[in-house]
């Protein structure tokens, strides 16, 4: 089998890369073996375009949120169906110092972010004493739509191989990659932390960081929003809610934790207001990278292999703007965002 673009992964990396690659007119083949435990199959899918304790716009958001809105729009019309909203956030103030920050961030004009002056709405469903806050646009992401549906049309187009990926199989040379009875022109690297450990871009910084979510049934609560308070719930259609997550850098297992069950219990006894019942505990590493910015490219001195990956908490806005950008490299050779550019890292990857 002859194709120009052998990919390994479909996650929400390797989904984007394959589809702007058939959409640029490529033949694709995508190499997966749908592991349940991979952290697309386990996120929430928000793109959130403030983060932490000082309500800190997050990195490229001004770019990256309008990109991914059209992103998500083009990509949920070539499948017939809807695989992304905007939606609001409602972040309750858990302290009064959280409640002042607040009020600080949007008495300095910050975007994205207000008061909510009438809380009392909420106090049927949760427990409100400092009042709570705005984040809006956030954009919620229907992962459990979009890989399925992508999975299928690759399935449907033959350009899916729903197989695990040996690397020590691969035959590299400057003008192309072979496995098994696979030739193909570039071989990219879509594979999360299955893609950590290998020759071509083992080197790299990259970090793991576990995170687990419940997903609950709470009887009552509008699914209209985003809830956020230390957890956040977040609607999945009905009276079904992903409840998540924690950032763990350091970890035993990488699967679910009673500690973290007690947890959000813990949590949740002082918020919610409603009975919930818990129907699936789920965990994941995030393929993340010590500097917080993604892997993208070829690498510098075997330029047939290529690499997306190091999302690590923000999959859902990053995967669509670079996999686009990379597809631009791949094919008509244009530019990859410099802090984002695996040759940032090129003397570390051509090191004998
Ligand atoms: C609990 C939790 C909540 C999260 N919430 C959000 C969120 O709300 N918003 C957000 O933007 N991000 C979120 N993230 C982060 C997000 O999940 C990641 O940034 C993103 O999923 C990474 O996507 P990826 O495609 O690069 O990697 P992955 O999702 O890890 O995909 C890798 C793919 O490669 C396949 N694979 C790996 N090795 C092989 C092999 N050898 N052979 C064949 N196939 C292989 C796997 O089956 C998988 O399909 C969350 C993560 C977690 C754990």
């Amino acid at each position: 089998m002859q194709v120009d673009y052998l990919i390994i992964g479909q996650g929400i990396s390797g989904t984007f890369l394959s589809y702007y690659l058939l959409q640029a007119g490529k033949r694709v083949l995508v190499i997966d073996e749908n592991n349940p435990a991979a952290a697309s199959r386990v996120a929430s899918g928000i793109i959130n375009p403030v983060t932490g304790r000082r309500v800190v716009t997050t990195w490229m958001i001004d770019e990256l949120l309008p990109f991914a809105t059209k992103a998500y729009e083009d990509i949920g019309h070539s499948l017939g169906c809807n695989v992304a909203d905007e939606i609001d956030m409602v972040s309750f103030h858990a302290t009064r110092q959280m409640q002042s920050a607040w009020t600080d961030r949007v008495a300095e004009g910050a975007d994205y972010i207000s008061h909510i002056h009438d809380t009392a709405r909420y106090e049927k469903y949760f427990h409100a004493p400092y009042g709570a806050g705005l984040t809006f646009p956030c954009l919620l992401v229907d992962l459990h739509s979009l890989l399925p549906e992508w999975r299928q049309k690759l399935r449907e187009s033959g350009s899916l191989l729903e197989e695990w990926f040996d690397i020590k199989q691969v035959r590299v040379s400057p003008g192309d990659v072979n496995y098994k009875d696979i030739r193909a022109e570039k071989l990219i690297l879509c594979n999360g932390t299955g893609g950590f450990d290998n020759e071509f871009f083992g080197r790299l910084p990259y970090t793991m960081n576990k995170g687990e979510a419940l997903i609950v049934s709470i009887p009552g609560l509008p699914g209209g929003a985003i809830y956020k308070q230390g957890m956040t719930i977040v609607p999945m259609g009905g009276d079904i809610f992903w409840i998540g997550s924690s950032f763990e850098w350091a970890f035993q297992h990488s699967g679910p934790t009673a500690e973290f069950r007690t947890n959000v219990e813990s949590i949740l006894s002082g918020w919610l207001n409603l009975p919930y019942s818990v129907i699936e505990h789920k965990a994941a590493i995030r393929p993340s990278s010590v500097e917080r910015r993604p892997f993208v490219g070829l690498h510098p001195a075997m330029p047939s292999v290529g690499i997306l990956n190091g999302m690590g908490t923000k999959g859902c806005s990053l995967a669509p703007y670079f996999a686009h950008q990379l597809t631009g490299r791949l094919t008509v050779g244009s530019g990859i965002h410099p802090e984002a550019d695996v040759l940032r890292f090129q003397s570390l990857l051509s090191r004998g």
